[in-house]
């Protein structure tokens, strides 16, 4: 699963979503936040994101749309999507949290960060903008977790670290929020889904520049 707010999905969201699942040979989920715990709410209502996403997924079979966290009340945690997940799939099959290396350094603040690994792998995303610094406490959490290759997180169903790397991609939906602020078209930054049904992107274009 990729988790995120996608207010709006970029296509630098889809390309490394999609290099992943070829680096993994698996499907990705994405799942957008409903109420996302470690940020400032995002410009667009969950169901504006997830029409997005949806449009921006079309024609594909690969990356899949997954509301689950658009149905629950408070705060989208991750911990709980991926309790949610392990249930569905069993105790046995190799899950997998990918996270940007950005959104990796911030884990310890995430809620119940350390469970996580009993829940899942995690793929680390390489993302253009970030040095890998890591804070202490997830280096030592993960020294003895790091995962040779993708083919090694079959072997066990959760608590490996793997780096993928990915095309470094230079995209944030911040960027295109303010494009759009301006009134400018984030033209080839966004799928041309995006621009196929004016509403999508109407969220962003009435408001006034929000990073
Ligand atoms: P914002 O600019 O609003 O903070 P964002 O572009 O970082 O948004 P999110 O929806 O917050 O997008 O990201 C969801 C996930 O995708 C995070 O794990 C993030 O690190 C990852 N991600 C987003 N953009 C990139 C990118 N350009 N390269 C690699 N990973 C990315």
């Amino acid at each position: 699963m990729l988790g995120g707010t996608f207010d709006p999905i970029h296509n630098a969201h889809l390309r490394v979503a999609w290099e992943a699942a070829e680096f993994m040979d698996a499907d990705v989920r994405l799942v957008p936040a409903n109420v996302p715990p470690h940020r400032d709410q995002p410009v667009a209502t969950a169901d504006e994101r997830a029409r997005c996403v949806r449009a921006a997924l079309a024609g594909q079979q690969r990356l899949m749309l997954d509301v689950r966290e658009l149905g629950r009340e408070g705060p989208s945690y991750t911990v709980d999507t991926l309790v949610e997940l392990r249930a569905e799939i069993g105790d046995d099959r190799a899950l997998v949290l990918l996270v940007g290396s950005d959104a990796f350094a911030g884990l310890p603040s995430w809620h119940r960060w350390r469970e996580m690994f009993d829940l899942a792998h995690i793929g680390v995303l390489t993302r253009p903008g970030h040095d890998g610094a890591l804070p202490t406490e997830l280096r030592t959490k993960i020294a003895s977790r790091r995962c040779p290759n993708a083919l090694a997180l079959r072997d066990s169903p959760a608590g490996r670290v793997l780096p993928i790397p990915v095309t470094p991609l230079e995209i944030s939906a911040t960027q295109v929020r303010q494009l759009l602020a301006q009134g400018r078209d984030p033209r080839y930054l966004v799928p041309e889904a995006l621009f196929a049904d004016s509403r999508l992107l109407a969220p962003y274009r009435t408001t006034s520049a929000s990073t």
